[in-house]
């Protein structure tokens, strides 16, 4: 992808500003720095958009994938495949910047020798317990541990044995030596290295002391150089800290942290936490299941890259925090799809019509509009017969007067095809449910000849029973039924997930051309949504995700209450 997006925001003029100044040397490199602890999600989009976007913006900029990886106890190797799928996936390229933050590791230990040498870290063996009690309030200063003054030689021998694997966990800490009494809390005497006798998906066992966040991040960025290193919000307060480390550890590069709110959207889950216990209770069928706001859970069901960018850019970057309401996602992707999809029917609920004065094995090809926004994309030929499925809510036998659509003795348009009128309603003797409607057609209100005067008030779309090819529709309703946004943290969240968040509908009839369609081929269906083809289909049985409904709520938000 070569254009970035189009809206300005406070970060990009930073970096603009810096980049005219000649500042760090008028370079621009930022980085996208996942943990390797669950899939991306829309939240993640923001960032990537964000930081790989600033690279395009500015000549020579670039942008570094790093994998911030140092928790060995709940990263692997599944979720850094994934993640560089998806950020490739939104169009973005990190070319040959690819980083961990494990290959940094011995240099970070140099840097934290360096500290102890420089009487500014010490090693603490107050147990994780106390260290809190110590650490004081917002209102109260903390208390200095009685380790704080070992000696540099004592600490280093510590620091040494820590890492040789002398000591079991919890029993000593590396720690930064700043001030216990400083209204930022995370100034400390904040905790860099803890013992962890784990085994770490890339350096296996060769450590068993690993570097806190806000030690190794700050130290990773400036190590390659990054210019901006840009966060969210809960990070504002750790500044202090970032820029004491990199201070401190006298780096060559000295990166300017830049924090943004980050995106959070109603009716859905986006913390990793909350996003892998559904996962791992089998709450939803896995990281890709098209309810879950994750980049691969948004492909499957049929989002584009460009949808989601475009939403991204729309949004924008501010300092607050916000909630975004999901419908303005949903608005982006039918915006995209209203361009570029090809139009099809299909019938998700089919009922039976005859009609009898259609001659028998009669069979005509009538000519459908492929994307009237798109007239490039043709017209092909979908085929009429005496036996047709329609949808069975586009008929009521007793219909109130607002119902325009079918009924006894009524008529209304199908589809590129010909008027018809109700004249017979068959039902099924015990239960009493309309099972097949007997109607005529008049052939002279053929669709697109010049006779066609006859107006009816509603159209309705409609497939040929004996060539429409059987599918599987799966439609989707937001995950949770409560905004958690609003809900008292200590609740269990998931029983508000929402028990019809996914309707499987079956024995769905739909139109011989999408027979065979390509997984992920996405298709308007005529008056009910668009739609993608998941990857479950089989040769014999495609499967539909009903991406987004053709019905814009946000649209008509935006235009107000006067208008509905
Ligand atoms: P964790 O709680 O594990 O830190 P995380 O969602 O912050 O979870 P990271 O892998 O650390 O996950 O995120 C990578 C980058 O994406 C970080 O720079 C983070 O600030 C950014 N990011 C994460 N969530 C959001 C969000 N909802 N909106 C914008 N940016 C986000
Ligand atoms: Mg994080």
């Amino acid at each position: 992808m070569t254009d970035s997006s189009s809206a300005s925001n406070f970060i990009r003029d930073i970096v603009a500003a810096d980049h005219a100044a000649g500042k760090h040397g008028g370079r621009v490199v930022t980085r996208f720095p996942p943990e390797p602890n669950g899939y991306l999600h829309i939240g993640h989009a923001k960032s990537i958009c964000l930081n790989f976007g600033l690279a395009l913006d500015n000549p020579g900029g670039i942008c570094h994938l790093r994998f911030d990886d140092t928790n060995p106890t709940t990263e692997d190797p599944e979720y850094v495949n994934a993640i560089q799928d998806d950020v490739r996936w939104l169009g973005f390229d990190w070319k040959d910047k690819l980083f961990f933050a494990s290959d940094y590791f011995e240099q970070l230990y140099v840097y934290a020798r360096d500290l102890i040498r420089k009487g500014m870290a010490y090693v603490d063996s107050l147990t994780a317990d106390e260290i809190r009690g110590y650490r004081g309030t917002l209102t109260e200063p903390g208390k200095n541990s009685p380790y704080r003054d070992r000696s540099v030689e004592e600490n280093l021998e510590l620091f040494r044995r820590m890492r040789k694997g002398d000591f079991p966990d919890g029993t000593h800490v590396l720690r930064a030596k700043i001030d216990m009494a400083s209204p930022n809390i995370n100034l400390r005497d904040p905790v860099l290295y803890r013992i962890r006798h784990a085994s770490h998906y890339r350096t296996d066992n060769t450590w068993c002391i690993y570097p806190a966040y806000d030690f190794a991040h700050p130290l990773s960025d400036a190590i390659e150089g990054v210019t901006h290193s840009i966060c969210t919000l809960e990070f504002e307060d750790h500044r202090p800290l970032y820029d004491w480390v990199v201070k401190e550890a006298g780096t060559p590069h000295r990166p300017q942290q830049i924090e943004f709110a980050r995106l959070n959207m109603t009716y859905t889950v986006m913390s990793k936490r909350k996003l892998l216990e559904l996962v791992e209770k089998k709450l939803v069928a896995g990281w890709d299941d098209p309810r879950l706001p994750t980049i691969k859970g948004l492909r499957r069901r049929g989002y584009t890259p460009e949808a989601i960018r475009a939403f991204c850019d729309h949004i924008g970057v501010a300092k607050r925090d916000a909630v975004v309401e999901m419908q303005l996602l949903e608005h982006f992707i039918r915006e995209d799809l209203n361009k570029r999809s090809p139009r099809v029917m299909a019938v998700l609920k089919p009922l039976k019509i005859v009609i009898d004065n259609y001659p028998e094995g009669k069979v005509e090809e009538l000519e459908a509009v492929n994307n009237p926004e798109d007239p490039s994309a043709g017209t092909r030929a979908v085929p009429f017969s005496r036996t047709l499925y329609i949808e069975r809510d586009d008929f009521l036998e007793d219909p109130p007067k607002q119902f325009f659509r079918l009924a006894p003795g009524r008529e209304v348009r199908l589809r590129y095809a010909y008027i018809i009128k109700c004249v017979g309603v068959t039902k099924d003797p015990r239960t009493g449910d309309v099972t097949e409607l007997h109607c005529t057609y008049d052939p002279s209100t053929k669709s697109g000849t010049s006779e066609t005067q006859r107006k009816v008030k509603a159209t309705i779309h409609w497939v040929s029973a004996d060539h429409a090819v059987e599918a599987e529709v799966r439609l989707y309703n937001p995950l949770l039924r409560a905004d958690l946004s609003k809900m008292a943290e200590d609740r269990d969240w998931t029983t508000d997930l929402n028990p019809q968040s996914l309707e499987r509908l079956t024995g769905c009839q739909v139109e011989p051309s999408l027979k065979g369609a390509a997984l992920g081929s996405r298709f308007q269906f005529e008056r009910l949504g668009y739609f993608c083809v998941d990857l479950d289909s089989k040769p014999d049985l495609p499967i539909f995700n009903r991406t987004v409904s053709l019905k814009d709520a946000w649209s008509r938000i935006e235009r107000g209450p006067s208008t509905r």
